[in-house]
């Protein structure tokens, strides 16, 4: 078991950050009568996606925004849940959306994607929002690289001139993470993916590694460098004999890399939390912009 003042707590700091959007949120509802809303469409019944929805509705309750969830079963057509989100982008009650992803093979994440209006896009997903990382005015960021800078900077990791080694470059969580480290924290970024040549060679060099690979368990102790911070986005659920039926595992080694590491992400309860908080943050800037224009 490793050494708790290792851990990059992100259930912790989510909760600072949700008991400061409360405070801020009831300030909000008595300037303006209205609070935050965000709305989240399911399509299906994927257990996991449902557990994901329901988080983020929770956390939507704990620091009293309104909520609103689309519950659609795996049936719908494209075109009818295109439909829904026009709906949801004309209501001018509603500050965010989210469409939990994976959607069904019928379905186009991507074109359902970037239906979404860019003001209410809280996940960051849309091209839009994507361009403008690296703009000095950034719109509605990733919310998965979003929230890890935010653990990052509360725990004071030292992020300008550090070699930070990201493992994975989707879309949604390795480019992004990938471009703001570099562009908005002034790090040495190295990016390696499924087909980089010995990865190790990369991963050692690492002040702060970043692992987004969806692999179990990919980075072991030999494969990191003393002291290195290491963040551990994957999260796979594997087949266990427990109540659940599952457990849920990293990408990284956790019991052996944390001997090794300064600071390191436990799973669950790193990553996972702070996405949560960070769609939250987002809802709020919706909101705030929504309210500036008005
Ligand atoms: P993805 O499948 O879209 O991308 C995986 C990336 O890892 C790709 O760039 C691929 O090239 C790279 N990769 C795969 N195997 C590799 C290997 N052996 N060596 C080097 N690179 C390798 O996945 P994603 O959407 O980026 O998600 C990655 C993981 O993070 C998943 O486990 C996912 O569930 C998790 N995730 C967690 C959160 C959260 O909030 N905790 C959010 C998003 C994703």
């Amino acid at each position: 078991m490793s050494d708790s003042s290792k851990i990059l707590d992100g259930r912790k700091v989510a909760n600072e950050i949700k008991d400061e959007i409360a405070t801020e949120v009831e300030q909000l509802k008595s300037r303006n009568g209205k609070v935050p809303h965000l709305a989240a469409i399911l399509v299906g019944d994927d257990g996991a996606s449902h557990t994901y929805v329901n988080n983020k509705i929770k956390a939507c309750k704990r620091v009293g925004f309104e909520y609103t969830l689309l519950n659609f079963p795996g049936t719908i057509s494209e075109s009818k849940l295109m439909t829904e989100i026009d709906r949801i982008n004309n209501d001018e009650d509603i500050d965010g959306l989210i469409v939990q992803l994976p959607l069904p093979d019928h379905i186009s994440a991507a074109k359902v994607t970037e239906k979404i209006l860019p003001e209410k896009d809280v996940d960051g997903f849309t091209n839009q929002n994507y361009g403008r990382i690296t703009s000095k005015n950034p719109g509605l960021m990733p919310a998965t690289p979003y929230g890890m800078v935010e653990l990052l900077k509360r725990y004071k990791v030292e992020i300008k001139g550090a070699h930070c080694v990201m493992v994975g470059n989707s879309r949604t969580v390795g480019a992004p993470m990938s471009t703001i480290m570099a562009y908005h924290e002034f790090a040495t970024v190295t990016v390696c993916h499924i087909h980089t040549k010995d990865l190790a060679n990369h991963t050692k060099q690492a002040d702060i590694l970043i692992v987004a690979a969806g692999k179990p368990e990919l980075i072991t102790a030999d494969m990191i460098k003393d002291g290195a911070v290491v963040v551990d986005v994957g999260i796979t659920r594997i087949d266990a004999d427990n109540e659940k039926g599952y457990e849920l595992k990293g990408d990284v080694k956790f019991d052996e890399v944390s001997q090794k590491a300064k600071l390191i992400t436990p799973v669950p309860g790193g990553v996972g939390p702070m996405t949560i908080a960070s769609l939250l943050l987002n809802t709020l800037k919706a909101y705030k912009n929504r309210i500036a224009a008005i």
